[in-house]
């Protein structure tokens, strides 16, 4: 689709819906000059050059790409009208438009039954599934794993929760003997189990978490913020799909349509299996919740305003790729696939080592140094250099401990408490047009130019063996 024409045929369709209420004057307040606008519009674009290319398959560094062109067609022709998601007298289309996506999403993992809405972010929707789960269990507190995203330490301090961390193995996951030990010796109301960790993707046991639910009687949510649309290839055989499988029989998800679900900023989702949970919102408002007798959309939310261009550009894009295997799933695919073709020359490389093997579309490795204070250096010497020149490869860094480096590299000697390794996240499907030269490329900063002479010969500078698929 041609991005131009249909952001001008936006436009046109709007301005067609409007002149059916005849015309009026625009206040001269908001008058401004071709010319002058000109001026500060070329402002504008110079600035947005600072800016790193996440369209280009060259970025790999964070999980950001541009929207779908549907998602910025249907985001601007629902903006120029700016509806307001809070209430239906907000914007009565595209709160309709949202039930009908959360109902989508909600079929995709397979919620027999949901009550749900859509957010500003994913940080918001967990920090709603929490609200819940405080609400639902007082005075209980919060067990998330140590590679959970920050924010749920964040939001429990924020509700006032405790919130426990729970080691990880050496895959990244939850374990869930560490776990069932903690909700012996404390008071834990809710788990939350992470598919799809924000540094390396790293799913979860949620299958293996259903079972202390019943034992324990602590609700489960399940934070899909990154990974949630990759459920869509959970019959393929690709990976363990029991994890997604076991989403149903959980309290709550959280997925990010602005991260896989190809939108623009401003879109998370949080679904609740059970819909009575809407009495844990149950708010009076004077001033709307007046057209109709259904819940609102903000009487089942914590925040008030949202945007409405949020739900018309996710139901456009997903009513042309749409969340099935064959829609949006096509759309992940590839990423996973390269994320696998990489992981296979990384193990093959005498330069940069494999972190741990990809469970999605996140590659975790390093420069093949002997200590962690080495690892570290170079790891920053390569994220800096890759961004310089004329090929430039653009990688982002985790920070990770001592211990889950040495632990899944036992040769490296342990000098440092933490050391940062390479991350690359292949969120594009275009990751794996240029990945071999990527590739070398990463492979010459690491290795090439850095050791002019021979790295020392003790047995711990060898490159350790690379830990075998799980
Ligand atoms: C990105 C992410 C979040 C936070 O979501 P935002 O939309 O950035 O607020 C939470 N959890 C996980 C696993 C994430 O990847």
């Amino acid at each position: 689709m041609d991005l131009q024409h249909w952001l001008g045929r936006a436009v046109e369709a709007v301005n067609g819906w409007s002149a059916g209420f005849g015309p009026f004057t625009p206040h001269p307040s908001h008058h401004v000059g071709d010319e002058e606008f000109g001026a500060a519009f070329a402002d504008l674009t110079k600035r947005l050059q600072d800016n790193y290319p996440f369209f280009h398959p060259r970025y790999v560094g964070q999980m950001v790409k541009p929207p779908h062109p549907a998602a910025i067609v249907g985001y601007l022709a629902a903006m120029l009208v700016n509806p307001n998601n809070h209430a239906r007298e907000g914007g009565p289309a595209t709160a309709d438009m949202e039930r009908e996506v959360i109902a989508e999403l909600a079929a995709m993992f397979g919620l027999p039954d949901h009550l749900g809405h859509l957010t500003t972010s994913g940080t918001m929707g967990n920090l709603e599934a929490l609200y819940v789960a405080r609400e639902s269990h007082p005075g209980a507190g919060v067990a998330y794993s140590a590679d959970s995203h920050f924010t749920h330490a964040r939001m429990c301090r924020v509700l006032g929760m405790a919130g426990h961390s729970v080691p990880v193995d050496l895959h990244g996951r939850m374990d869930l003997d560490a776990l069932e030990a903690l909700l012996r010796r404390e008071r834990i109301g809710t788990v939350v189990l992470t598919a799809g960790t924000t540094g390396t993707g790293a799913v979860d046991p949620v299958h293996g978490a259903l079972a202390l639910k019943e034992r324990y009687g602590v609700r489960l949510h399940v934070d899909a913020a990154y990974g949630g649309f990759f459920t869509l290839l959970a019959g393929q055989g690709l990976f363990d799909p029991r994890p997604w499988e076991a989403i149903p029989s959980c309290d709550s998800v959280v997925v990010d349509p602005h991260k896989h679900g190809l939108q623009p900023y401003g879109c998370g989702a949080v679904l609740f299996a059970d819909p009575a949970v809407a009495r844990h919102y149950r708010h009076d408002s004077p001033y709307t919740y007046f057209t109709e007798s259904d819940l609102h959309l903000g009487e089942i939310s914590l925040e008030c305003s949202r945007s409405g261009a949020a739900a018309a550009a996710l139901w456009l894009t997903l009513r042309l790729l749409p969340a099935t295997p064959d829609g949006l799933g096509r759309v992940l695919l590839p990423g996973l696939r390269a994320a696998r073709r990489w992981a296979g020359l990384l193990q093959d490389s005498p330069h940069l080592t494999l972190f741990q093997p990809p469970e999605l579309d996140i590659v975790t490795y390093f420069p093949s140094e002997p200590t962690l204070a080495g690892v570290d250096a170079a790891t920053a010497r390569v994220l800096n250099a890759g961004m310089a020149g004329a090929d430039p490869v653009y990688v982002s860094a985790l920070r990770v401990d001592g211990h889950a480096l040495t632990g899944r590299h036992p040769r490296l000697v342990a000098d440092a408490p933490h050391a940062r390794v390479l991350r690359s996240v292949l969120i594009k499907p275009e990751a794996g047009d240029i990945l071999e030269h990527l590739h070398r490329r990463l492979e010459e900063l690491a290795g090439g130019r850095s050791h002019p002479c021979p790295v020392p010969s003790s047995p711990s500078d060898r490159p350790p063996a690379p830990i075998p698929d799980p």
